[in-house]
């Protein structure tokens, strides 16, 4: 029996929702806007203190989920943890968080974590490399369900995972590495110089040959306000960017990405996510 008819017929599409009225909340505002997955930030950027989880309403989600409502959900670190800062309590913060993270996801098992993998802050590839797997090492627990996401950076500063290569680099170091996955934000892979307006095919072709096209689990659906290695990362809404509206097309119709969740990070309010959700939909060819 298939546990989530209506997905499977649909593009799993929507994109970043505020949680500060918890699970169902969102849920409930994902389906006003004709979204069937979702992302949300973990807690506020500051990554203080998280509201406590209500159990009911978590228990509520996860019904729903199980019974088709929803797909995958995508719960994002706050952007400013860094698991290789050069400042160690900055780096134990970010062990702190995401452990405690990844403990309150196993009230909604079996969704995704995001996490930027951090910036190195001068400290070099390599040690930001050794730093990141060494916090994945100490965080990743065999009994969690949440697959954790590394994201495809645009190579803004010293960030590290702007390459294929790099994010390779990590999941080599970790012993939990079958439990991380990837995701591909498509304004920051070209931001970072990979063509995926005009050679996307190619692209995804290194993806696979790097990381194993398996790994990539869920996609980040953003315009870019600026030119290929641009290295800025700022979003455009959809067709308003330097991909544009038909590479966008191509990008959700690829048979390697086709069937993942696209969550949209545009610069958007809801009505304006509701009509590129629309619009997507309308695109996406099953
Ligand atoms: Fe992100
Ligand atoms: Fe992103
Ligand atoms: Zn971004």
């Amino acid at each position: 029996m298939n546990p989530m008819p209506d997905l499977c017929i649909r593009m799993l599409i929507g994109c970043h929702l505020s949680s500060s009225h918890g699970f169902m909340s969102m849920l409930r505002t994902a389906q006003s806007i004709g979204a069937n997955v979702f992302q949300f930030y973990t807690r506020n950027p500051r990554g203080s203190a998280a509201k406590p989880i209500d159990a009911q309403d978590a228990a509520d989600f996860v019904r729903c989920q199980r019974e088709g409502q929803i797909g995958p959900i995508v719960a994002h670190a706050p952007y400013t943890l860094n698991a290789c800062s050069d400042d160690p309590s900055k780096r134990a913060f970010a062990k702190r968080t995401m452990a405690d993270d990844l403990e309150r996801m196993e009230s909604v098992p079996h969704n995704f974590y995001n996490l930027h993998p951090g910036s190195h802050m001068g400290q070099g590839l390599a040690v930001g490399v050794e730093q990141i797997a060494a916090m994945l090492n100490e965080v990743l627990k065999p009994e969690h369900t949440t697959v954790v996401l590394l994201e495809t950076m645009a190579g803004k500063g010293r960030e590290v995972g702007s390459r294929f290569a790099e994010l390779k680099q990590i999941i080599d170091r970790v012993e939990l590495g079958d439990r991380l996955g990837i995701c591909f934000d498509t304004c920051h892979t070209w931001d970072s110089g990979y063509d995926i307006a005009e050679h996307l095919d190619d692209v995804l072709r290194e993806f696979d040959q790097v990381l194993g096209i398996e790994r990539l689990r869920v996609v980040h659906l953003n315009d870019s306000l600026n030119v290929k290695a641009s290295h800025k990362d700022r979003h455009a809404k959809i067709g308003e960017g330097a991909l544009g509206s038909e590479a966008i097309v191509r990008l959700i119709n690829h048979p390697a990405l086709h069937h993942l969740p696209f969550i949209l990070e545009t610069p958007n309010e809801l009505e304006g996510y509701s009509r590129e959700i629309a619009w997507l939909c309308e695109q996406w060819q099953d």
